[in-house]
């Protein structure tokens, strides 16, 4: 069983919120953290749990009780990212450096965690209403199992290169952009026990999650980013085991892990 949480910061699609816009309330009518989520319970009740958590939750959702019971956590925010606060970036950083995935949708490239994560700035260039067909350039992946060569993704706002990101573990998806550009729009990395993708898809006011590709990726996504055999490393043991006792026949306190 697979644990996720669906954060979003809930600004544009929230109608209690002095911030939102009536496009996006449209395109979500349940919040966005509910549009993701029904993405991911499509994988089946016997394979995913999901919760969801938004920013003017307490702790925004994310105590330690939570994030402790999350495997994989899901990440949307836009105009509100410095209102996360530190500490609980922090507390979600270190728990994907102890194995929990982290999956960063569309604007969450500038959110904290994203930010902290890469050590960069994460800047990119962006315009409003393109056009975007998403390449697979790394179909091996099991991120793409399943999807096309390519497909057309229809208006999507555009983000561009040069994308400043650390640099991935693997590139697997590229979008092409009709006002002649291009964006690495799938992305991979490893932090500590962790493992993080990074999709462009999902501006708010526009329709990708419901494109069945889109939602076959971060359904692919979910599984991929979940590492259940980083549990048992959840604090870093000492080697207690001397050589001498390995000689005589010790299997180590540290070393049986392996
Ligand atoms: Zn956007």
């Amino acid at each position: 069983m697979i644990k996720v949480t669906v954060w979003n910061e809930y600004f544009h699609d929230d109608p209690q919120c002095d911030k939102c816009d009536a496009r996006s309330i449209e395109c979500h009518p349940n919040g966005l953290h509910e549009t993701v989520a029904a993405i991911v319970r499509e994988l089946g009740e016997d394979k995913v749990s999901v919760r969801t958590a938004v920013q003017k939750d307490p702790e925004h959702g994310l105590s330690q009780e939570v994030l402790d019971d999350t495997d994989v956590l899901i990440w949307w925010g836009h105009m509100a990212h410095d209102l996360v606060s530190d500490e609980i970036v922090d507390r979600v950083h270190q728990r994907i450096l102890k194995g929990m995935g982290l999956i960063a949708l569309h604007s969450a490239h500038y959110s904290k965690i994203f930010k902290k994560i890469n050590g960069t700035t994460c800047s990119l260039k962006w315009r409003d209403g393109a056009y975007e067909r998403i390449f697979t350039i790394n179909p091996t992946h099991p991120i793409a199992k399943g999807i096309p060569e390519n497909f057309e993704l229809g208006v999507e706002e555009c983000y561009a290169e040069c994308f400043d990101i650390a640099k991935p573990d693997d590139v697997i998806f590229e979008g092409w952009f009709d006002i002649g550009e291009v964006f690495r729009s799938g992305c991979t990395w490893t932090r500590g026990y962790g493992k993080i993708f990074y999709f462009q898809p999902g501006h708010e006011t526009n329709t990708a999650y419901w494109n069945p590709h889109v939602r076959k990726i971060i359904q692919n996504a979910v599984e991929w980013c979940y590492n259940p055999i980083a549990r048992p490393y959840m604090d870093a043991p000492r080697i207690k085991t001397t050589l001498e006792e390995l000689r005589n026949g010790s299997e180590g306190e540290y070393l049986r892990h392996f």
